[in-house]
């Protein structure tokens, strides 16, 4: 199968996130944050993410360096590629309409932090992440290539592995009971798993 029936709604879904977060950024930036945790370690962790996120993707479509690690696109794949895009694209924005001002690229508080519970949040504490490891997948199978491919998938779970838990230290620090109620109703990634 040709690689771009994969690679080219892989691109067009990445440009939409992009252009989906632009807003919120804006928005963002007239609420002054009163509390970061962006340290060095997030600093190396974005960086690999856009590495694996942005950077090996462009090397694979753009050059030839990495045709080395080509492999053939499969319909199976090619199929629950664009369903996980669906699944990405939709909970990314709910994501970021429910948490509103209350969002932040890293770990931060804000001015009049409220705690979302509603909306996607209602069920999972990290319904963000989720729409991350959907993209990552979708990206690791539409993406016909063993480098650029797995490339998001392991830099984010890298991520998502060292911020969990001190997010939800730094919630809970915040909003004391009310997080932890809202901690024994909800999952975090997966709903009614995990
Ligand atoms: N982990 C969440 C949010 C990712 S954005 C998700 O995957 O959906 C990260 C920022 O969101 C953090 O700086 C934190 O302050 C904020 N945040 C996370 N959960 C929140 C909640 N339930 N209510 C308000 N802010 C939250």
């Amino acid at each position: 199968m040709n690689p771009w029936f994969g690679a080219i709604p892989f691109l067009v879904a990445l440009a939409a996130s992009i252009a989906m977060r632009a807003p919120h950024i804006e928005r963002g930036k007239t609420v002054k944050v009163v509390q970061s945790h962006k340290g060095k370690l997030e600093r190396v962790l974005f960086a690999l993410v856009g590495i694996g996120g942005l950077l090996l993707p462009l090397l694979y479509l753009a050059t030839p360096w990495l045709a080395f690690a080509d492999y053939p696109l499969r319909p199976w794949a090619l199929a629950c590629g664009l369903a996980l895009i669906a699944v990405w694209l939709w909970l990314f924005h709910r994501s970021h309409a429910d948490l509103g001002t209350n969002w932040s690229v890293s770990l931060e508080l804000r001015e009049r932090h409220s705690l979302i519970t509603s909306g996607v949040y209602s069920r999972l504490r990290h319904p963000m992440y989720a729409a991350i490891f959907c993209h990552a997948i979708a990206q690791a199978l539409l993406l016909a290539n063993w480098i650029a491919g797995p490339a998001m998938l392991v830099a984010f779970t890298l991520m998502f592995a060292l911020r969990l838990s001190r997010e939800e230290r730094m919630l809970r620090q915040h909003f004391g009971a009310a997080y932890e109620d809202y901690a024994k109703r909800t999952k975090r990634l997966v709903p009614g798993i995990w």
